[in-house]
């Protein structure tokens, strides 16, 4: 089985950016508009990485992070945070709320295949890519 990152995102630029990012290496990626999509769907499909943009509609990401850490399937699952590069105080506010990293704002294709990577490392893989 393919390495499989769930992506909880609301603006669809960077759905499809990081998409792309990670289709092109072989990753496969579900996409969840919302908290509430993601945390049903990282308890369907138990992903080995959740990417988690923390402004979003209705549950933000910190709230959305509290659930998924309760969730017996998901509980030791990376989950990085996606934060704006000036917020410096929403980096704490995802730790607090259960996040392992965090990437910043914008993304930059140049880097963020090795950021997530990262995160994926000491993870017991399946055969998966890459
Ligand atoms: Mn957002």
């Amino acid at each position: 089985m393919k390495t499989t990152i769930l992506y909880i995102e609301d603006n669809e630029q960077n759905l499809y950016l990081v998409t792309f990012l990670l289709n092109a290496k072989g990753y496969r990626v579900l996409q969840a508009r919302d908290g509430r999509e993601g945390i049903e769907m990282a308890g369907l499909h138990r992903p080995d990485l959740i990417l988690l943009d923390i402004q979003l509609p209705g549950m933000d990401g910190y709230a959305t992070a509290k659930h998924l850490r309760s969730n017996q399937a998901v509980a030791d699952t990376p989950i990085v945070a996606l934060t704006s590069y000036a917020m410096a105080g929403d980096r704490e506010k995802a730790f607090e709320a259960g996040c392992t990293g965090y990437i910043e704002k914008p993304i930059n294709p140049g880097t963020f295949l090795a950021q997530v990577e990262e995160h994926l490392k000491g993870r017991a893989f399946d055969g998966g890519a890459p």
